[in-house]
């Protein structure tokens, strides 16, 4: 039954939402009070995987090594990993060139580089435990039309025409909602005027639990090996070439694919539906204010191209949680301001850090001159010479880099 009042009011429970949900009522008392308001109504667990929603749609998620710890921390590793695929190796290429490397986990003295999971299934694990926890109020369908700061508290006005108040708001909306922007926080935004094409392939051969990531002269792509044999297609190009590309049939989509990509796998024979997606890398200038944290997507959001979107966000979600959980303990109010510049202070680093190395990545990999292909080439075979330099590169993409 809704409250008037909770102590902590979470608005989008998507990927980023509903797992702080869980970490925070594993970190907190049960008298703290934890609600997940989200806009868009959860599928029967059925229907889950053909039900569009917009956290938990078609796509899949590499999860880093690292994201295992944290649901491990949280209690949700065992029933996530029940259905994802270990990447056990990763080919790094370049399309036209010679230049490759290749990073294995046993390299790296880890069981796997990281693992590939459908959002469905992660949004399955999510929900039901989100759902079944006693002490996380779930309103859904729920939209929060407007968020009012008051010295105390924060209100939410619901679209249904009621409101509720909050000590602390964490707005993990996805940054689409226009919430943040109706606060008056400022958001950088760079469009990178490509857009992403996903889909699940069929290749020929199994993917050996191998991961590609393929760079061309239109950005790169990502082929990463799930469960069963299929791969998960993450492909991004400039939006007019992804507009063309989305409207082709699938014969002529998996002819461009197959020239693009080669034939490491075999011959591609199927293409699922495909889903394409805007990307620009979007950064919101304050993550917290008295009573508020921004999170997600809607603090950071990134090009897809080295998986670590969701990964970054987790690392903040742990860090979020403990600091909150301290603070309660110390007996602090949790929308207090030190305590909430605390977090951000801790995780200023390896968001820049991440960021960063996301984006270095998208400009190197996605420009077709011939200085910057050598430049990318000599990077290659080094990385494939030099162990450090590779070692470095995966533990990046491990998420286990600082
Ligand atoms: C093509 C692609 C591939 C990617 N691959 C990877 C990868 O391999 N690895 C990785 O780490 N990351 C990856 N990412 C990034 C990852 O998808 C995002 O980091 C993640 O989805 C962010 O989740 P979120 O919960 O912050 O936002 P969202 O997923 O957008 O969820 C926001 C939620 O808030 C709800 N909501 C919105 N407004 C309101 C409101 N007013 N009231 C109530 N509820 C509201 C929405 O309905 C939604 O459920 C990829 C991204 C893309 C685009």
């Amino acid at each position: 039954m809704q409250k008037d009042h909770y102590d902590i009011a979470i608005i989008g429970g998507g990927m980023v939402g509903a797992t702080l949900a869980v970490g925070l009522r594993n970190a907190l008392p049960d008298n703290v009070s934890l609600v997940v308001i989200e806009a868009v109504a959860m599928p029967d667990e059925s229907l889950f995987v053909d039900a569009w929603q917009p956290s938990y749609d078609g796509r899949s998620t590499a999860l880093a090594e690292g994201a295992r710890g944290i649901f491990e921390g949280f209690g949700l590793w065992q029933s996530v990993a029940a259905n994802v695929e270990p990447i056990n190796s990763i080919h790094v290429s370049d399309r036209g060139h010679f230049g490759m490397t290749r990073i294995h986990a046993d390299e790296h003295n880890v069981p796997a580089l990281g693992y590939v999971v459908d959002n469905s299934w992660l949004g399955r694990v999510l929900l039901s435990e989100v759902q079944q926890a006693e002490g996380i109020e779930w309103l859904c369908p729920v939209k929060v039309k407007s968020l009012i700061p008051d010295p105390e508290m924060m209100t939410l006005e619901l679209e249904q025409g009621k409101a509720l108040t909050a000590g602390l708001v964490i707005l993990a909306d996805g940054g689409r909602s226009g919430l943040t922007e109706t606060l008056g926080v400022d958001v950088d935004v760079s469009d990178y005027g490509q857009k992403a094409i996903v889909a699940n392939v069929s290749p020929a051969r199994h993917h050996q639990n191998v991961a590609y990531e393929r760079f061309t002269d239109e950005g790169p792509m990502a082929l990463l090996p799930r469960a069963g044999g299929d791969c998960a297609l993450v492909w991004t190009m400039p939006e007019i070439i992804a507009d063309e590309r989305m409207q082709l049939v699938d014969e002529d989509f998996l002819k461009e694919l197959q020239d693009r990509f080669g034939y490491r796998l075999g011959r591609f024979s199927k293409v699922g539906e495909r889903f394409s997606y805007p990307l620009s890398l979007r950064q919101s200038r304050e993550q917290v204010r008295p009573g508020l944290v921004v999170l997600g997507n809607a603090a950071h959001s990134l090009h897809p191209v080295a998986g670590q979107g969701f990964n970054l966000s987790l690392r903040d979600v742990q860090i979020l949680a403990q600091v909150l959980a301290d603070a309660n303990q110390a007996g602090k109010q949790l929308g207090g301001l030190d305590t909430l510049l605390s977090y951000v202070e801790s995780r200023k680093l390896d968001q820049q850090q991440t960021i960063g190395f996301s984006d270095q990545v998208v400009s190197l990999f996605s420009n077709s001159s011939a200085a910057l292909a050598g430049i990318r080439n000599a990077g290659l075979l080094s990385m494939e010479l030099l162990f450090p330099l590779r070692d470095w590169f995966a533990r990046q993409a491990m998420g286990l880099g600082r």
